[in-house]
């Protein structure tokens, strides 16, 4: 098993903090949105592919808020519309149907065209070497997790405590159990479900008392783990934390 990837996986597997997955996958992210704006941008291997790809809507929002190497940032934005333009424009000029006449009469061959620039276009748009290195960190990870799992008995121990993993990544993690024996599958599904029935009704639990704090009998009794427990649920629903960090949440009430 790759040692490179058992590093990170034990650290994330140290804390007590939330889903463990989320960690690795925050932390692939910032590693590649860092490759990406250090001097790598201005290698060529780096820009054939960048030409081709750009980035995704989200990494580039993410890009543009990084205050670093705004000029590397211009330079490969340039190219890269210049790539787009090239592929797209001409196709895109000659796309529009002629009219339908007397002599010429209609001609449905237009609408294929029409669909199959709309497709290149999306796919283009959707196309993110950080999306794409942080899908293959993440089958890395969750392999190596599955493994350590049935060969560290140290690993094993750490995974029986941490809080739970977010529905995204229990997914994840039941598909590659799959693959497991038998015997291994049973003690590590089972180990997941009782994290997951237990992060569910801890949930349930708080939110509920997050609604009826809104009762003015409730007023001054204490709101226990409640007072974050609409973020909390969002994370574990959703393995994203983008917007659901407990300081929105203060400002919009
Ligand atoms: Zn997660
Ligand atoms: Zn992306």
């Amino acid at each position: 098993m790759e040692k490179i990837y058992m590093i990170p996986v034990n650290d994330a597997y140290s804390s007590a903090d939330g889903c463990p997955l989320c960690r690795l996958r925050d932390k692939a992210e910032q590693n590649y949105l860092e490759y990406y704006l250090g001097p790598s941008l201005m290698e060529p291997d780096t820009r054939i592919i960048t030409n081709k790809t750009g980035f995704c809507p989200d990494h580039m929002g993410k890009l543009n808020r990084s205050v670093t190497n705004r000029l590397g940032l211009g330079l490969m934005m340039h190219t890269h519309l210049k790539d787009f333009n090239d592929d797209i424009t001409a196709d895109l000029c000659n796309a529009a149907p002629q009219k339908a006449g007397l002599i010429k009469g209609r001609n449905t061959d237009y609408k294929a065209k029409l669909s199959s620039i709309a497709d290149r276009i999306d796919k283009r748009v959707a196309m993110c070497p950080i999306c794409d290195n942080m899908n293959d960190a993440m089958t890395h990870y969750i392999e190596v997790i599955c493994w350590m799992y049935t060969h560290d008995p140290a690993f094993k121990d750490k995974f029986a405590n941490v809080p739970y993993h977010c529905l995204p990544h229990l997914s994840m993690l039941l598909r590659q159990s799959a693959k497991l024996s038998q015997n291994d599958a049973a003690a590590f599904v089972s180990a997941l479900a009782e994290k997951n029935k237990d992060a569910f009704a801890g949930l349930i639990d708080d939110v509920e008392w997050f609604t009826l704090k809104f009762d003015y009998r409730n007023q001054d009794k204490p709101w226990g783990n409640s007072k974050n427990s609409i973020q909390r649920s969002m994370r574990f629903l959703s393995s994203d934390g983008r917007d659901f960090d407990e300081q929105s949440g203060k400002k919009q009430a």
